[in-house]
């Protein structure tokens, strides 16, 4: 029997830690995109992205004695859901990425904007709670990893900042307030994401940004 509050009060490592992170930003060897740009497209990165949700995944898995791939561990991701506020970021997130949805069938919380089922899913993850413990680091790395994974439920602008910002968040930077305003501000203007792909800091993002004021 699935019985996943018995985990929650265990003790264990807060959420996303279970797997150390990248020392420095580096380009992936299969796409060679600075690593965790490519996500989800490219395997790699993808696992590059994904190991931490799912390290905290295996681990209760294995705290219930759940296989993965098994008909439980499918029964698990349904309580998760619909309990998540007794549950860690990483859990809740993937618990999702393991289900459908009811109504639209897309993977559950990345349907279509139109999905209500979906837009609820994807509003609950923002629930007060989830994300006790977590660093501001963690946080837009999980937004990050919503945006790559599920595009079209946003604009095109966010999602090049957000992929644009991918590697430099898995390596444990954060951009300052104005940076982030000066990337957005120029991806707004039209500034082509694909020329901010060498520099490895928000610093240097920010200031090719600036450099290259409001581009047409
Ligand atoms: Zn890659
Ligand atoms: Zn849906």
């Amino acid at each position: 029997m699935v019985d996943p509050a018995a985990s929650t009060t265990a003790s264990r490592p807060p959420a996303g830690r279970r797997e150390p992170r990248p020392a420095a930003v580096e380009p992936c060897p299969e796409c060679g995109a600075l690593l965790g740009r490519g996500y989800p497209r490219c395997a790699i990165c993808h696992a590059a992205v994904e190991r931490y949700w799912r390290a905290d995944w295996a681990a209760l898995l294995a705290a219930e004695g759940i296989a993965p791939g098994s008909a439980d561990e499918r029964l698990l991701a349904e309580v998760v859901v619909a309990e998540l506020e007794r549950h860690p970021w990483t859990v809740v997130d993937y618990a999702l990425t393991l289900l459908r949805c009811p109504e639209c069938g897309a993977e559950w919380g990345g349907g279509p904007p139109a999905c209500a089922a979906c837009a609820m899913a994807f509003g609950n993850l923002w629930a007060p709670g989830l994300e006790a413990g977590a660093t501001m680091n963690e946080h837009a790395l999980r937004v990050g990893r919503w945006v790559a994974r599920h595009p079209h439920r946003h604009s095109a602008t966010v999602v090049a900042g957000w992929r644009l910002s991918l590697p430099l968040l898995l390596a444990g930077a954060l951009p300052t307030t104005a940076e982030a305003q000066r990337i957005n501000a120029w991806l707004k203007a039209g500034g082509d994401a694909a020329d901010l792909a060498g520099p490895r800091t928000f610093a240097a993002i920010a200031a090719h940004a600036r450099r290259d004021g409001a581009p047409r």
